[in-house]
């Protein structure tokens, strides 16, 4: 009855075009550097101590410092090729298991398991021109209203619920999108829909509550 892509994943594909055209990957790095390190690594391991190749992938070591006074589980991060990149940084930020976290959180996340040489600036400027968080910081003004002056104890307490109208369609024909954002973890969720009414952003919310 509803016309509702319950998928938030669908909006993956109509914002993938975008973050092509716009990310500016460090220009450090590049195919030959990964390349290069790799034969370095696998021909001289006894120089490169902090180097190791594993089933045919380039790994890094490099503890969490901060973390491994106690202890740091995952000390060696998979060097990610430069092709893989945009990938990492989609699954680290947009997906719901990401849930649009800021450049911190999300530098922290990419971090814990992987490197690359300007992984830091690539996340910063990735986090920093993402469309969803752009718009969704835009639409809010957390100054505007006396209701947020109260600090949130506790999650799902206080939801934000905005509309944002991409440039291109997913295949279902959507081009609306229903972001609703958890106002205590800042945690972000997408459903995209074909219109604006009412009656479709209420039952986007039923399957947000009904869980
Ligand atoms: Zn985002």
């Amino acid at each position: 009855m509803f016309d509702i892509d319950a998928d938030p994943l669908g909006w993956e594909e109509v914002v993938e075009k975008t973050i092509r055209n716009r990310l500016q990957l460090n220009s450090i790095y590049g195919q030959d550097w990964y390349e290069t390190k790799f034969k370095l690594v696998r021909t001289q391991p006894d120089r490169f101590t902090e180097w190791k190749i594993e089933n045919g992938e380039l790994f890094y070591y490099q503890p969490d410092y901060e973390k491994a006074i106690i202890d740091d589980e995952h000390p060696w991060k998979k060097v990610v090729k430069p092709d893989d990149v945009l990938t990492i940084l989609r699954e680290n930020h947009d997906t719901p298991q990401a849930g649009h976290l800021g450049k911190d959180k999300t530098y922290d996340r990419v971090r814990q398991s992987y490197y690359w040489p300007g992984i830091s600036q690539d996340v910063k400027t990735y986090v920093q021109d993402c469309e969803i968080c752009t718009k969704v910081k835009y639409n809010q003004n957390p100054l505007k209203g006396p209701l947020m002056t109260r600090p949130l104890q506790q999650p799902w307490a206080q939801l934000s619920i905005d509309t944002v109208v991409s440039q291109t369609r997913t295949k279902k024909g959507n081009s609306n999108v229903v972001v609703v954002q958890e106002l205590y973890t800042k945690y972000i969720e997408l459903f995209p829909i074909r219109h604006r009414t009412g009656k479709l952003i209420a039952k986007v919310l039923d399957t947000v509550f009904d869980r």
